[in-house]
């Protein structure tokens, strides 16, 4: 008998271990923007390390049970999401998390032109300055090739993901020997093709979402497609254990879907996608390591 072990079966050509940072505002959106390719890494022994940003005080909570907890009640929210990305974390493989300056140092500043975004602590009120600081501290440490984070519009513009953003281009200039910074966005072709599918599902709980109403990026400007076939079960199992934020719908034949506290369907596809923003993109087609030596 023959015993075969395949540590790497992506083609990672680095000399010193691969490793992957990504910087993310709030609890579940790792799932939710990163999930298939942080389980991908990390199951192929990729050194991955999740930095989030804040608490997600501020979210609207789905079940009605747990409503209590919420900024306006009993402003519990925060430490009972930290449980959640515990539990989503473990599903996808991650080695390490951090929160940002410490755990509880920055608030969920809420959407735009609310009154949490007041708060003393709240992220987008503190100093980018001080933000930058504390990220490329962990940056030096850590020592990642790879570094993932949101384009300059959050993704969809929640203050807190373009605070993320801001904070992690001027850390990544700061500190040398990362080689690639890319952006986690969502394909056009890929969510319409999915919502297309999902209107022939007849047992969908969510209802479908009007045609833009999902926040894409075109296709011609993405760089890197992240194939997540064989990690859609960690995904989901990530994305299920932010129940507070998260309706997750699977049919059993294939079909899945998920909802934020709006139900609006979005459907679960096969691929995850970026944009290279910082970095050398040859070899990068379909590997965020691609290329790299
Ligand atoms: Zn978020």
């Amino acid at each position: 008998m023959t015993l075969r072990i395949c540590l790497y079966s992506d083609p990672v050509t680095l000399t010193s271990p691969p490793r992957l940072l990504l910087v993310h505002a709030h609890p579940d959106d790792e799932s939710l923007w990163t999930g298939g390719t942080i389980a991908r890494y990390s199951a192929h022994g990729v050194h991955v390390t999740v930095v989030t940003c804040t608490l997600g005080e501020e979210g609207e909570i789905i079940p009605a049970g747990l409503r209590e907890l919420a900024a306006d009640a009993a402003d519990q929210l925060g430490g009972y999401r930290v449980g959640e990305l515990r539990s989503a974390c473990a599903a996808l493989g991650v080695t390490a998390h951090r929160f940002l300056g410490g755990i509880g140092r920055w608030r969920d500043s809420g959407m735009v032109g609310v009154q949490a975004n007041e708060h003393p602590r709240a992220f987008v009120r503190g100093s980018v300055d001080e933000q930058a600081a504390m990220l490329a501290d962990v940056l030096r440490e850590v020592r990642p090739q790879v570094v993932v984070t949101y384009d300059a519009f959050g993704g969809y513009g929640h203050p807190d993901h373009i605070r993320a953003h801001e904070i992690t281009t001027a850390a990544t200039a700061e500190v040398s020997d990362i080689d690639r910074v890319y952006y986690a966005v969502t394909s056009r072709d890929a969510t319409e093709q999915g919502a297309a599918a999902l209107a022939g599902m007849a047992d969908l709980p969510f209802r479908l979402p009007r045609p833009g109403e999902l926040p894409v990026t075109d296709d011609a400007d993405i760089t890197t497609t992240v194939d997540i076939s064989d990690h859609l079960s960690a995904k989901l199992r990530a994305l299920r254990a932010h129940s507070t934020q998260v309706s997750v719908w699977q049919d059993g034949a294939g079909g899945a879907s998920y909802a934020l506290s709006n139900g609006i369907a979005q459907p679960v596809v096969r691929e995850e996608f970026y944009v290279l923003a910082k970095g050398t993109g040859a070899g990068a087609e379909t590997d965020l390591f691609g290329g790299l030596g």
